[in-house]
């Protein structure tokens, strides 16, 4: 039987609603259920790609090439699965549908609503589509983004009231995680926001099943009385859910709390203890709390005030840090400031870097910082991975510097004499060809999702994959590594060491006299499981601990 658990929030946004349902399905995983995770936005962009990193975060990008929210990243993080496009909805995709359905004149002449058009549209979407090759699964986890009373998000908590009539309480669950403040001048924690939340549920209809409550102290036994008594949910279904250091201790927590338990309880479903094995989550923590080895890696971007513009990446980075006993300390770096610093501050800021990563970006700004720095970690040997953007400045800057086209640039950035970096206009998708100009849509138009890539036989990234030869990386990007420059960069030392298989794409260039210095054009942070670390990740702070010991013998 397919079971829906849905996932709201209260009280506050960013209380980790997507860590809250990532570690529920993992646990639930673990027992041996088969778990879909999806995720419901109320904003009106029909998906996250055409919005700033300061609005939204990192974009994630699933194998099948939808641009989605990114607490799809966690999903696929914590149940080592992989999402699809169906996994992440709009308010602005399901409002496309229905009136695009209305032009067809499907809707044989009805007034067309919000109640029933667009809540018929969201109960299709979220039960479309869920069968992989073993048909559907135990358990669908649905996150809805946002606060409960937003009134963006209201048809969706209309929607799954609907759905609870129509399916039952025996497949259906209402999860709902408010925060539980603790107040330090008064010295206790406060249920009355908890309260107003559920109340708020209530009033549409819904009356929570299980209550998870954020919290940053232990909640005394007479709060979770109250929080049960008010909030009108059985005592053992009020669980607390304790600030942790690490996101891999989540499923650990919501297990002793008893989470698991109650959900399969709810469900009629028997509990066997014996089926629970922890021991991926306990094993990395462990790993995490007793490193001793620490590096330090740069990340020069121009989001670095936000973090969840990069949160793949910081993820990819803990998880060869943890595979190595390794503790990766970040040093986030603004490229802007990198253009106006001193060259003292500049060369200082420098040394004091084990490995360095240039990110996935747009637009011209901070570039030539970014580029600046990529020309230091090339000289001065620092290990370097630069993903798409910070492969494609890694291009640039060789171009300017070995292959004296100073004014060589990207034609994203600006009209050069040597457009290194251009326009992808055809690419081979499958079996059809994409072609794309500049005069195309911005939406949903980049090459987008899992391409393969033929790698070099004796390449560093050859040895770093293993005994593949092609390999499978995600991708987001509209500008390419410009072919008609490959023979000149060639001699200049710069090998084509991956290839899309018709040999017309580059995908990742490498400088075999340097340490480690990696431009990969898709983006392996993507692909990176606590379970399986990548390849490239585990590459960069190997090659970062090597160079920390030749900078500090004494470590
Ligand atoms: N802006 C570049 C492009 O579109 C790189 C994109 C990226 O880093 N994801 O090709």
């Amino acid at each position: 039987m397919c079971r829906f658990i849905f996932v709201t929030g209260g009280v506050v946004s960013s209380l980790g609603k997507g860590i809250a349902a990532s570690a529920l399905a993992a646990l639930l995983q673990d027992r041996g259920f088969r778990v879909r995770i999806r995720k419901f936005d109320p904003y009106l962009n029909v998906d996250p790609g055409t919005m700033s990193p300061y609005q939204h975060g990192e974009v994630f990008v699933t194998e099948d090439g939808g641009e989605t929210d990114l607490d799809l990243g966690h999903y696929e993080r914590f149940t080592n699965t992989n999402a699809r496009k169906s996994d992440s909805l709009t308010s602005g995709k399901i409002y496309r549908e229905v009136i695009e359905k209305e032009r067809r004149g499907d809707y044989l002449g009805a007034t067309v609503q919000v109640i029933p058009h667009v809540t018929d549209m969201i109960k299709h979407f979220m039960q479309d589509d869920l069968s992989d090759g073993q048909g559907k699964p135990d358990f669908v986890i649905i996150e809805i983004g946002g606060t409960v009373g937003d009134i963006e998000s209201l048809p969706f908590i209309e929607a799954i009231r609907q759905l609870r009539n129509e399916l039952g309480k025996e497949r259906t669950l209402f999860l709902h995680l408010t925060l539980v403040p603790y107040i330090a001048s008064a010295g206790e924690i406060k249920t009355k926001p908890s309260q107003h939340s559920v109340k708020e549920l209530q009033s549409f209809g819904i009356q929570p099943d299980i209550l998870l409550c954020r919290t940053s102290v232990t909640i005394p036994p007479e709060a979770l009385d109250k929080l049960a008594l008010f909030c009108n949910v059985p005592k053992a279904r009020v669980i607390p859910a304790m600030d942790v250091e690490s996101i891999y201790e989540v499923p650990i927590n919501y297990h002793k709390e008893g989470l698991d338990v109650q959900v399969l309880d709810f469900f009629g479903i028997p509990v066997s203890e014996t089926s629970l094995n922890l021991g991926l989550w306990k094993g990395l923590t462990q790993i995490q709390n007793n490193a001793t080895k620490e590096i330090t890696i740069g990340i020069i971007g121009k989001y670095t005030l936000y973090k969840d513009a990069y949160k793949s990446l910081i993820e990819a980075l803990e998880h060869a840090g943890i595979s190595k006993e390794m503790r990766v300390m970040i040093k986030w770096i603004d490229s802007e400031d990198i253009e106006t610093t001193t060259e003292e501050a500049f060369s200082t800021l420098m040394e004091s870097l084990d490995g360095i990563i240039v990110p996935g970006g747009f637009g011209k700004r901070g570039s030539e910082g970014k580029i600046k720095a990529i020309g230091w970690a090339h000289e001065a040997k620092i290990p370097y991975l630069g993903i798409c953007f910070g492969m494609q400045m890694a291009v640039v800057e060789a171009a300017r510097r070995l292959l004296k086209l100073e004014s060589a640039n990207s034609t994203e950035l600006e009209d050069s004499p040597y457009p290194v970096i251009d326009i992808l206009r055809e690419w081979v998708k499958g079996t059809s060809k994409e072609e794309r100009s500049t005069k195309d849509d911005l939406g949903g138009t980049m090459r987008l999702g899992a391409y393969p890539c033929v790698l070099k036989p004796n390449s560093m990234v050859a040895g770093l994959y293993g005994s593949a030869s092609q390999i499978s990386e995600r991708h987001r990007h509209r500008f390419e590594v410009n072919i008609d420059y490959r023979e000149d960069f060639e001699k200049h030392g710069m090998v084509f060491s991956g290839m899309s298989p018709d040999q017309r794409l580059p995908e990742i260039i490498e400088f075999p006299d340097h340490p480690f210095f990696i431009g990969v054009q898709f983006h392996p942070e993507l692909k990176s499981r606590p379970h399986t670390p990548h390849p490239l990740f585990l590459g960069l702070v190997e090659a970062a601990w090597i160079h920390h010991k030749n900078q500090n013998p004494a470590s």
